[in-house]
């Protein structure tokens, strides 16, 4: 009986896992299928705890005191980390996060090693199984040690704590750390006996997610972490093999399943390919960046709020492209206060969102939906780069990278290739930021310098403060 309510509940939580994953991919149901996702996993863990017995010792879980020991402070840490986290921390946190899936993935893989040792040495396994049994746990192993690693540090560089490194020949020496241990692990399958050889396995995996990691920088860490999440997916998918438990093995998948597309679909994004993402070094040096930047900068110019608001008053339409910048400013409920206030004036206002605007994917959606912005006024690239010709004035917030025009045409620049936000097809393109610095490629920007754009220098939130009370007053 208690098992068949078992399966009944991990049915359950393999179906909430695909609904709230589905529902994930609308800013409108999102938050309802997080939670969906949520509830069929306390259903599943919860099931494990108080229903699952071994069939062949008809065993049950007891030790209560660790389990909700665990739970409780793993709950409140969890529960903190996600209150305080700011907007524009969020991919440090999922690198993170994920770095433990990864080592929980690990973790097992050592323990059920240990178990089968035991059981070989005590001559209670069934010899046929042995080898399988060890490849899920080598699987579970190098895969859940390479996420561990490869989070920690992609973590460590997002918050600043990192600096990429690389040396010559590092991809080659990479790839002869991952054939060694590929190498262990078959050499273990064939001997299960040689315990040893699964902590060589372990350290070799540990340095080789370190090594992968450290030369990749800049703009082309999401793809990474993406990465690195479909690994943590994959190995959490071994544990449900060697447990042969339904739901971790359908989370499993579904989470691999989904960062290999998000991570295919970043890189489509970009216009690369993953092999050029990974041993490519794009923006971990800035070489490119400093050298343009060291060009000369022409002569720019300058628009004052009083100016910018009479354009977007008189405008028809105008479109708003959101970058990092308005992030960090949190300037995004006084985005849509300035909606607002166009909108009575008779200005259409949209938004053109760029899928690697900010510092994580759909980070500008996240962001516009906390402010009630309008679903149906979010643009995404395509369907913004065609409204771009029929558009009176473009507001750049804070955003740079994502409008670099040198992405189309310059073939030495770092982002040449990633598809870019058109702007300069609008007839008038406001650019606000505080300075001329670069964004986080580290590249120059030739929209500044172009005889259409006008520079509308300040804090985001300041500026719209002060655009808000002027269009109002115009
Ligand atoms: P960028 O980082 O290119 O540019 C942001 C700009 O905002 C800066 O030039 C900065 O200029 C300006 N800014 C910073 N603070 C403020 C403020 N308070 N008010 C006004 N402006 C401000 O951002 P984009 O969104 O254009 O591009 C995102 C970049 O990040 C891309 O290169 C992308 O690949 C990368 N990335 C994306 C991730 C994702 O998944 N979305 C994850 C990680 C990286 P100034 O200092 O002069 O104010």
């Amino acid at each position: 009986m208690g098992l068949q309510l078992l399966t009944v509940c991990y049915l359950v939580g393999s179906v909430t896992f695909i609904l709230g994953l589905k529902m994930l991919s609308n800013p409108a149901t999102a938050r309802r299928g997080n939670l969906v996702a949520a509830a069929g996993m306390i259903i599943a863990v919860l099931g494990t705890i108080f229903l699952y017995h071994n069939a062949e010792t008809g065993e049950s879980l007891h030790n209560y005191g660790w389990i909700f020991g665990g739970l409780l402070i793993g709950g409140i840490i969890g529960t903190m980390a996600a209150k305080k986290v700011k907007m524009t921390a969020m991919p440090e946190m999922v690198s993170l996060f994920n770095g433990m899936g990864g080592a929980c993935a690990a973790l097992i893989s050592l323990v059920e090693f240990n178990h089968l040792s035991a059981e070989l040495a005590a001559g209670t396994t069934e010899s046929s199984s042995v080898q399988s049994t060890v490849l899920i746990i080598v699987l579970g192993l190098i895969i859940g040690s390479v996420s561990f690693a490869g989070s920690i540090i992609a973590w460590g560089k997002l918050n600043g704590r990192v600096k990429d490194y690389s040396f010559k020949g590092q991809n080659i020496l990479n790839l002869i750390f991952l054939a060694i241990a590929i190498g262990a692990a078959v050499y273990l399958v064939i001997n299960p006996a040689h315990q040893m050889v699964l902590y060589i396995i372990l350290v070799l995996s540990l340095l080789y997610g370190v090594l992968f990691v450290m030369p990749i920088g800049g703009a082309d860490m999401p793809v990474v972490i993406s990465l690195l999440n479909s690994f943590t997916g994959v190995a959490a998918a071994c544990g449900g093999f060697l447990y042969d438990n339904k739901v971790m093995l359908t989370g499993g998948i579904l989470v691999g399943a989904a960062g290999t597309l998000l991570t295919i679909l970043m890189c489509k994004a970009m216009n690369r390919s993953l092999t050029n993402v990974l041993v490519g070094s794009f923006g971990g040096s800035h070489k490119n960046g400093d050298a343009a930047a060291a060009k000369a900068q022409g002569a720019y110019k300058e628009i004052s709020v009083t100016d910018a608001a009479m354009v977007m008053s008189y405008a028809n339409r105008v479109m708003i492209v959101p970058g990092y910048g308005l992030a960090v400013a949190q300037a995004q409920h006084i985005c849509h206060e300035l909606e607002k206030i166009l909108e009575e004036k008779g200005v259409e206002v949209k938004y053109a969102i760029h899928p690697v605007a900010g510092r994580m994917p759909g980070h500008m959606n996240v962001l516009l939906a906390e402010a009630d912005v309008s679903y149906d006024k979010l643009l995404e690239m395509e369907a913004a780069n065609d409204e771009f010709k029929t558009t009176d004035a473009v507001l750049i917030l804070g955003a740079n990278d994502v409008v670099n025009p040198a992405a189309k045409n310059d073939p030495d620049s770092p982002i040449y290739g990633m598809p870019i936000l058109e702007v300069e097809q609008a007839k008038t393109v406001i650019v606000n930021k505080r300075s001329m610095k670069p964004g986080y490629a580290g590249i120059e920007n030739d929209l500044f310098f172009q005889p259409k754009t006008a520079m509308l220098f300040g804090d985001a939130k300041k500026v719209l403060q002060d655009l808000c009370a002027e269009i109002k007053a115009v």
